[in-house]
């Protein structure tokens, strides 16, 4: 066995994070953690993690579901198409390999929302497959175990792949691509690591050379653009006009207050509302006041939401738009929104 995983295991049968998807590890619980932590922290997946296992406990249960169900159960996590993916594999696992969730990392990959990392997690974690993972965690610690400065194209991957694989413990590899993600959280941190105490210090060229504050380099963060959003809330008794947004986009399926971005600096926000409703939708409106300023960032780009309490003219002729459907005010929740769809949602429902 490399030194790595020689001195990694030991520290991990010691060190290892209780964590809901490890204790009675099964193929369909892994597969969802390890969709659920692409891009986001364990503590916030925890709780989303238990409740999902609660509302879909199988992946028959999840495969049957309506993928408005499988929003819900995801709203406030983000990145929503992980959501939408998920759904869809599972339907592709019953009618394609007999709901047996395969084990080999050329298959997995050919499912919806499964990548290279996220393959190598479950066919290592969940079958014992000799596979190799690299999540950022795992990015960062092999970086300062090789001391990997700024190489050109896609070379810095290549090396990090060629190592994981050559690494490669020949048993317990799931157990080693945990330790690494468990090093990369509690020891090999981002800022500050704390390399006195870390097992594989005596391997660490980046230690060795105390290059590890500097790793892995990091690019200068771009300007994050804003957008200035106008969204209407038309309302016709005790009924709310939502709007689905398109399966392929950002926040794909989820419910909203139809609106969209107006530019910059536009100070007529309630004509831009009128004038944006009608071209988008063919919908003519009257707005009235605003009912309340919304920001919020996403990861490319942050908003502000102007929302406009707003009534259609001659509603009763007016035909809707596809995915247009008024709801009950008091069932709002059982749709799937983002973040301010959902502010504005309990607001009026309070
Ligand atoms: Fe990370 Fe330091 Fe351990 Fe190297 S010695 S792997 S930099 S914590």
């Amino acid at each position: 066995m490399h030194p790595i995983p020689e001195k990694l295991l030991p520290w991990y049968d010691k060190n290892a994070r209780q964590l809901p998807w490890r204790s009675d590890p099964t193929p369909y619980k892994v597969w969802v953690s390890e969709i659920m932590l692409q891009q986001t922290q364990v503590e916030t997946v925890i709780p989303y993690f238990q409740r999902f296992m609660t509302r879909f406990p199988n992946l028959a249960s999840l495969a049957e579901a309506d993928e408005s169900d499988v929003l819900q159960a995801w709203e406030g996590l983000g990145y929503y198409s992980r959501a939408r993916n998920l759904h869809k594999a599972a339907r592709i696992i019953v009618e394609d390999h007999a709901g047996q969730i395969p084990a080999d990392v050329a298959t997995l990959k050919s499912l919806p929302g499964i990548g290279a990392y996220t393959a190598g997690a479950i066919a290592s974690i969940a079958f014992g497959e000799p596979e190799p993972a690299l999540d950022a965690n795992i990015r960062r610690v092999t970086i300062r175990l090789l001391d990997l400065h700024d190489l050109p194209g896609n070379e810095t991957d290549q090396k990090l792949w060629d190592f994981a694989h050559q690494v490669l413990p020949g048993e317990r590899t799931g157990d080693y691509n945990q330790a690494l993600m468990d090093l990369g959280s509690a020891v090999c941190t981002p800022i500050d690591p704390a390399c006195r105490r870390c097992p594989l210090n005596s391997e660490c060229l980046a230690f060795q050379r105390d290059t590890q504050s500097e790793l892995p380099l990091r690019k200068a963060k771009a300007k994050i653009p804003h957008k200035l959003v106008v969204a209407a809330v038309i309302t016709r008794g005790s009924k709310v006009l939502l709007a689905r947004r398109p399966s392929d986009g950002m926040l794909g399926n989820l419910w909203e207050y139809p609106g969209g971005s107006v530019p910059e600096g536009t100070t007529d926000l309630k004509n831009a509302l009128q004038d944006l409703i009608y071209a988008r939708f063919g919908l003519s409106i009257s707005v009235k006041s605003e009912l309340g300023v919304y920001k919020h960032a996403y990861t490319h780009f942050r908003i502000t939401l102007h929302a406009f309490d707003s009534e259609l003219t001659a509603a009763d002729q007016v035909a809707l738009p596809a995915d247009f459907a008024w709801v009950e005010i008091a069932e709002l929740s059982s749709f799937p929104m983002g973040k301010v769809a959902r502010l504005i949602s309990r607001e009026l429902a309070s």
